[in-house]
């Protein structure tokens, strides 16, 4: 290709809506421009990296026996609603209406329509197992598409759908996509790492998510560098003991406690008690219903684990400004501050507790009546907990639940998702098979996404410089960029140009030609924004010598006999390229 035929309209400056490093050099290159928020054109560069990390997926996919198909983007809603994620989604959904006003679904994922084929077309375990994915474009109604292609209304997934008789057979697939997933993404020259990730309503303790650390990301992963502990925050776990059990008085003591509403104010003069020794009463709506959870004092909730474990599609603190939530803070009695859940407890709240609170006593709470607090409170004695779950939110720094080393927290974006399903889908959707003895069962499901656009973004935010973005050789849009100096058709120059383009791309390689009568300077300058892996100058002077340069995008210059050039390239991208 041909600078000149092509487009690349790189700019100097970053868009000021460009939030993130990534972000703006995707503009900056000119590989993407946006259309409105969370929606964006690719241009040539921005394509072809695209199409190359969709030929690595499509490789490793089809490695592990994955079987492509390409699915409907609009939907009917019927299988929507018979999975119940007509509901439980329909935050994310986006829903439009034909002329007839029949209503449909633009598809956020697949799993609706994948078990629907297999309910239609899978009748027996001689059928089994099958693993289907696709590339494909999802669309979700982000409430804030930011981020540029990181978190978008409509961007590209792979996504794979797995069934097989059992659950071992489960475990098989789950294997053979998490390996294929490790591969990818090292293709991809991605430095991304598999962390437990949390399995929400669906149950099950199966799921990885792969994650690229960045400063950037959205997630936060624990981890453990001693052992390889590693999870995202909405599932972590930490070593740390229960709640020390004391002695603890033969009844609660009721006090006063005027003008104290903060766990920190309790623990200061003229009370004193430690945080450690508080009970954090919260008032939640989840799915509409109050309820109360319980935490330490010192301990944040985490939200994704209080909904996960209790099954809650959503879940929301409760406001004492609005009026309906007004009312909950009234029947227990107290406003936030003097909460508790020892007494005046409505019978049909539930209540739900830490586990690190299991067992503790001599704790302090709030008593359902402002301005005073109960001490000696014995959760077993006092409390009447419905669930006790691991709610707490892990700190840096606690023992690592596996081998008690220090846990560290970071940053990270989520490039791709494995997650055993098991047979909520198939049951609600009818996907049996007829096992050896005539006997039927639902299929045992696995579903895997890997965000194709988000990846291609991800590997900017992970190798880039000053000068713009460092591509691996295998995800570059272009791998050579050929520079000549001198441009028009006659100079030796050009005419040498000419004859290494043809080489190069003879041998399959990659080769954009800059032709464009500029300044050195300015067309080196712009490959460096773009980020090709390699350039090849070739000036009057130096070929005078019988020289060119080889300048790799992170390296240092390397001038080479103008007739070793082609093989000195082909030895470095051979060198760039992962082997896996
Ligand atoms: P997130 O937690 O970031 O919202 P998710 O858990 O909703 O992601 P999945 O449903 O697991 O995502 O989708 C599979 C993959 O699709 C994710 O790992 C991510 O790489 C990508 N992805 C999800 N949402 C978006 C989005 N809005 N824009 C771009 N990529 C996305
Ligand atoms: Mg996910």
């Amino acid at each position: 290709m041909r600078w000149t035929q092509t487009f690349i309209p790189t700019l100097k400056e970053s868009p000021a809506d460009a939030e993130i490093l990534s972000h703006k050099l995707l503009l900056r290159a000119g590989l993407v421009r946006k259309l409105t928020g969370g929606l964006y054109t690719f241009l040539p560069m921005g394509l072809r990296a695209l199409r190359k990390i969709e030929k690595i997926v499509r490789e490793e996919m089809d490695r592990a026996g994955g079987i492509e198909v390409l699915m409907p983007a609009l939907q009917p809603p019927e299988i929507w609603q018979q999975s119940g994620r007509y509901e439980t989604a329909r935050d994310v959904l986006f829903k439009v209406r034909d002329s007839a006003k029949r209503e449909w679904v633009l598809g956020p994922t697949h799993e609706e329509v994948i078990t629907h084929l297999a309910a239609n077309e899978i009748n027996t375990y001689r059928q089994l197992p099958k693993n289907f994915y696709q590339i494909q474009t999802k669309f979700r109604d982000e409430i804030r598409p930011r981020f540029g292609l990181m978190r978008a209304k409509e961007f590209i997934m792979k996504d794979a759908y797995s069934f097989d008789t059992t659950d071992e057979g489960a475990m098989a697939s789950y294997k053979k996509m998490y390996d294929a997933y490790t591969r990818i993404f090292a293709r991809c020259g991605l430095q991304a790492f598999p962390v437990e990730a949390d399995t929400g309503v669906i149950g099950g303790n199966h799921s990885h998510e792969f994650v690229v650390p960045a400063e950037t990301g959205e997630d936060n992963v624990a981890f453990c560098e001693a052992c390889g502990y590693a999870a995202n925050i909405e599932k972590a776990t930490s070593g740390l003991p229960k709640t020390a059990a004391r002695d603890v008085g033969p009844e609660i003591e009721k006090f006063a406690t005027p003008g104290v509403v903060t766990i920190e104010a309790l623990s200061k003069e003229p009370y004193k008690v430690a945080a450690n020794r508080q009970i954090k009463t919260l008032v939640y709506i989840a799915d509409g219903k109050p309820v109360l959870i319980l935490i330490r004092g010192d301990d944040q909730l985490n939200e994704a684990k209080f909904k996960a474990r209790s099954g809650a599609v959503e879940a929301r603190p409760a406001d004492v400004k609005s009026e309906a939530d007004l009312a909950h803070f009234q029947k227990l009695g107290a406003m936030p501050g003097s909460l508790g859940a020892v007494k005046n407890v409505p019978s049909d709240w539930k209540v739900y507790a830490d586990e690190r609170l299991r067992g503790a006593n001599d704790m302090t709470t709030g008593a359902n009546e402002d301005g005073f607090h109960f001490r000696s409170v014995s959760m077993e004695r006092d409390v009447k907990v419905t669930d006790w779950f691991d709610l707490r939110t892990v700190n840096v720094g606690e023992p690592c639940p596996k081998c008690a080393k220090s846990l560290k927290i970071r940053r990270a974006i989520e490039v791709g998702h494995v997650f055993k399903l098991g047979t909520k889908y198939s049951e609600k959707m009818g996907a049996l098979f007829v096992d050896e003895g005539g006997k039927q069962h639902p299929a045992v499901m696995g579903c895997y996404g890997i965000g194709v656009t988000r990846t291609l973004q991800a590997v900017i935010e992970q190798s880039n410089d000053k000068d713009g973005i460092v591509w691996p050789v295998s995800v570059a849009p272009y791998t050579v960029c050929l520079t000549p100096l001198a441009v028009a058709p006659e100079s030796p120059v050009m005419q040498l140009a000419e004859k290494i383009y043809a080489e190069l791309t003879a041998k399959g390689i990659d080769v954009i030609l800059d032709d464009r009568d500029e300044r050195p300077g300015f067309k080196f300058k712009d490959s460096e924004l773009v980020g090709f892996p390699l350039r090849l100058a070739i000036g009057e002077k130096s070929l005078a010598k019988g020289e060119v340069e080889i300048k790799p995008r992170a390296g240092q210059i390397l001038a080479v006999k103008a007739e070793d050039a082609v093989a000195k390239l082909l030895e470095l991208i051979e060198a760039g390229t992962p082997k896996v």
